[in-house]
């Protein structure tokens, strides 16, 4: 089988990585040079798009923010899975909360902000602190604003209102506000749904975030209950989407429930750790499901935890002593802050994989993952 990728970053290159032993070739189309390459060494393979369609079987997607004529064409030639109106949900706030609420699915209170009218009214039926998020192009915490006091609102409109009056306007922007959730945790689940229907989902994740990005995820064997709530909600945005291949969906958990923060049609970051804790790593199911192949085993196969590399291109040899470290480099340029690669850590039970985890944090540079020795410490 050979598919191509939507996007020629990281995901893609795992997606590759992972296809090789089952004969599924992966090609990306990279969305900066408009040109298909081979993900593991970003060698041009087509130098346009359209060649990269007709070679390939089949047609997915690692990003959300993907332009909507090549996903026009995309899914002009059937071979596009999933849908690019799943695509495209991921990448709107505004067309999320539609779905989230159209599945009655638990997610925070919000309003959606356009003009000063709007956002008074939303300053008015929601309570402080509240986050505004922009309807589109935001990840990472990009494109966020807090308000936790009154005197910041008049500021933090001006802000707003120039952000919204620089938008391209052909792509109207909005803005979601959103009560920001007292939350006790926040965890995620990645799933996968092939086109009988049929899903399997991961074990939840708990995540820890640093400046708004991703820095650590740990995969227990978790409370029966929640994985359930989890795999429900999962079930009804999967289903609610038609989906084809791995669905990731972010959670705030407060006390015993999950609301839902956001959802990623795509593999995602916080499943890095299937690569070492699971059967099937999420790269790999999700090349069977757009391929139509049966699902791999889904389970926690052993406790395990994720690392990003943030910013840097170099690490310690002595990480790869301590047993069941994975060390997965993206083989990109360093620039500050960028996702270079990540660190898979594994135990046979919780308490050999926090020994593991710690004797690992104490080896990283602290000014490069702040937070993660005092998290996982903490955890432990
Ligand atoms: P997002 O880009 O929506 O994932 O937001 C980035 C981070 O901001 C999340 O991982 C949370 O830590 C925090 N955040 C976003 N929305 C809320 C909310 N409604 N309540 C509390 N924290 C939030």
């Amino acid at each position: 089988m050979k598919v191509l990728v939507l996007g020629a970053g990281q995901l893609a290159r795992m997606m590759a990585l992972a296809g090789k032993p089952l004969n599924i070739s992966v090609k990306a189309y990279d969305v900066g040079s408009l040109q298909v390459v081979d993900p593991l060494n970003t060698r041009v393979v087509y130098g346009d798009l359209s060649a990269g369609i007709n070679d390939a079987d089949v047609i997915t997607a690692e990003f959300e923010h993907i332009d909507h004529q090549v996903l026009a064409q995309c899914e002009a030639s059937g071979k596009l899975k999933p849908s690019s109106n799943a695509i495209k949900t991921g990448g709107d706030r505004r067309l999320e909360k539609q779905l989230l609420s159209n599945n009655n699915v638990a997610n925070a209170k919000h309003a959606i902000v356009t003009c000063k009218q709007s956002f008074d009214k939303a300053m008015a039926t929601l309570e402080l602190p509240i986050i505004f998020k922009s309807a589109l192009e935001g990840y990472d915490g990009k494109g966020q604003w807090r308000i936790k006091s009154a005197d910041q609102v008049e500021t933090i409109w001006q802000d707003i209102a120039d952000f919204l009056k620089s938008a391209n306007p052909e792509k109207p922007q909005a803005i979601i506000a959103e009560q920001m959730v007292p939350f006790d945790r926040e965890v995620s689940m990645v799933g996968v749904r092939k086109a009988d229907g049929s899903t399997l989902a991961y074990p939840l994740t708990e995540n820890h975030h640093t400046n708004g990005v991703l820095s650590v995820s740990l995969a227990l064997a978790s409370n029966q209950t929640l994985q359930n709530q989890a795999a429900e909600i999962f079930d009804k945005v999967a289903n609610g989407l038609n989906y084809v291949g791995v669905l990731a969906i972010e959670f705030f958990q407060v006390g015993e429930q999950l609301l839902v923060n956001e959802i990623a049609p795509r593999v995602h970051n916080s499943g890095h750790w299937t690569q070492q804790g699971a059967d099937v790593c999420q790269f790999e199911n999700h090349l069977r499901a757009v391929c139509d192949l049966p699902l791999g085993n889904t389970e926690l196969i052993r406790p395990s935890a994720m690392v990003n590399v943030l910013g840097i291109d170099t690490l310690p040899d002595e990480i790869l002593s301590i047993p069941s470290v994975s060390m997965h480099w993206y083989g990109k340029t360093q620039r500050a802050g960028r996702k270079m690669g990540h660190i898979n850590v594994s135990g046979s039970n919780k308490e050999e994989l926090f020994e593991r985890l710690i004797a690992l944090a104490k080896l990283l540079p602290s000014q490069d993952f702040p937070e993660v020795l005092s998290y996982v410490t903490a955890k432990a």
